[in-house]
């Protein structure tokens, strides 16, 4: 498909690092050496996971090989230069050759490469981005594009031409690319483009070029999902406000307790607080006292809670005295669970809503929703305990797989129990921030998705892609 909509990610590949102070020749020359062949192996481990870069990669690291250069390099840092600097006089001598041949790019980005090494500096991708994103950048050389991530879903430079290296390596690798436009430095992070690769044309915003159902979809209102965010910090609320969140799907009161200042934030729009989940991976010492072999497995969440009865009432009585309205339980496994809660909840004039996070509670939705107004799945957990897969242990992280059918099937209950009770439901783990799974789980059910404000506007594009109709075949395909 050559038009495709997603939010910016803006990467800036210019070296910012200081030059070190300048040591002995010696340890210069070293240094410089040793950036060398560093930027000559990364370019041939690029080669190898984008093929259709190879050669000019592998062109590329004999550039940073070539022991005229290296000679260079000794006499520049012998006339006192340091490393950086002698790295960029060294690759300036080559340049006028180079040029001549059509492939000064080619060298200047093995320099840009070989001085951010000897800075020890790496490029600044801004981490791994995990949702589909379209790169913006002054440039791209062809180690840029092999270094992108599977989700770059498109490229849009403010240089070069339609037959620029960019762009002929971008259309081998399959991704849609429209190059040399001008306002492309313009765009902000975040921002939402749709790029039309054939036309070469970038518009802001998602176009109405392809059937899209975004009202049905994106909005909200009887047939609508809600996009909320999920928010721990004051710098989340910011960004949520940002990102155009309906509400606030989870509240993490573990992190965070100014309650009146989240509710002021979104008026009018719906503040959801989980009271305290306290145990496994947030140990919070008034509640989950005790040390437990497997606390995932222990006196957690409402559990402790139960245990502890004063500590909720303390945090209702505080959540209503802040003008609260919506507060939901983690961990509950059963209906008595939901029964209980909804009893405190409601004697505080709060309505009462559980998170299914545990599989009993899937299978029980029906009877949950029975108790409380409203059900929020808690991916992160449901995954862990549905699979028996501890989220918090590296060597389990390609078990937390929220698209395992075992999870969707739990996920299609819950959502089969919000048609069935007239109740809403909807995910508040971080399954609702993958843009692919999203309209999955709308398919299954769910009417709201709260996530990382950061996810929003990608999750937002994504559905204004589909109709609910094809959320459903969506998920059907994917429960198996
Ligand atoms: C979850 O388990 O999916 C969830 C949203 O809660 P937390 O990540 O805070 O445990
Ligand atoms: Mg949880």
């Amino acid at each position: 498909m050559s038009t495709v909509s997603g939010p910016v990610v803006r990467l800036d590949f210019q070296p910012t690092g200081p030059d070190a102070v300048t040591g002995s020749p010696n340890r210069e020359y070293a240094r410089a050496l040793g950036a060398l062949s560093g930027v000559a192996q990364t370019l041939r481990e690029l080669g190898l996971r984008t093929p259709a870069a190879a050669s000019i990669l592998e062109a590329q690291a004999m550039m940073a090989e070539d022991p005229v250069l290296a000679e260079r390099v000794r006499s520049f840092v012998d006339g006192g230069k340091s490393a950086e600097e002698a790295l960029r006089n060294a690759f300036d001598s080559f340049r006028p050759g180079i040029a001549a041949a059509g492939r000064a790019a080619d060298l200047d980005d093995v320099c840009r490469r070989a001085v951010w090494a000897a800075q020890g500096t790496l490029p600044g991708t801004g981490g791994l981005i995990e949702y589909p994103h379209v790169v913006v950048a002054l440039d791209l050389a062809p180690a840029d594009l092999a270094a992108l991530e599977e989700s770059v879903i498109a490229i849009v430079t403010a240089q070069g031409g339609p037959t620029s290296h960019t762009a002929i390596l971008a259309r081998a690798m399959g991704i849609p690319a429209v190059t040399g436009w001008t306002e492309a430095l313009s765009l902000r992070d975040g921002e939402v483009v749709t790029v039309d690769s054939d036309a070469g044309v970038v518009s802001r915003g998602v176009t109405a070029a392809r059937p899209v159902a975004t009202p049905a979809i994106a909005n909200g209102g009887p047939q609508g999902v809600l996009l909320q965010a999920n928010i721990g910090s004051s710098a989340d609320i910011a960004q949520a406000l940002s990102a155009g969140a309906q509400g606030v799907g989870l509240l993490r009161s573990e992190f965070m307790t100014g309650y009146a200042e989240v509710i002021a934030a979104f008026p009018g729009k719906p503040v959801v607080i989980r009271v305290f989940d306290a145990g496994a991976d947030k140990p919070l010492p008034f509640l989950a006292k005790t040390q437990e072999p497997n606390p995932s497995l222990g006196v957690r969440g409402l559990r402790a809670l139960r245990a502890h009865p004063d500590v909720l009432t303390a945090q209702l009585r505080a959540i209503a005295e802040a003008g609260g309205a919506q507060v939901m339980a983690p961990m509950v496994g059963d209906q008595q669970d939901a029964a209980w809660f909804a009893a405190q909840a409601r004697s505080f004039g709060l309505s009462p809503g559980a998170m299914i996070e545990v599989p009993a509670a899937a299978v029980l939705a029906r009877e949950i929703l029975s108790e409380v107004d409203f059900v929020s799945v808690g991916t992160n957990d449901l995954v862990q305990y549905t699979l028996a897969a501890d989220r918090q242990l590296a060597a389990m992280a390609p078990l937390q797989n929220p698209w395992h059918p075992a999870v969707l099937r739990l996920i299609s209950w819950v959502g089969q129990a919000a048609q069935a009770t007239g109740k809403p439901a909807g995910v508040c783990g971080e399954a609702a921030a993958d843009p692919r799974l999203a309209p999955v789980l709308v398919g299954l059910g769910m009417s709201s998705l709260s996530m990382s404000p950061h996810a929003i506007a990608a999750v937002r594009a994504a559905l204004s892609a589909y109709t609910l109709e094809q959320c459903r075949e969506l998920a059907q395909n994917a429960i198996g």
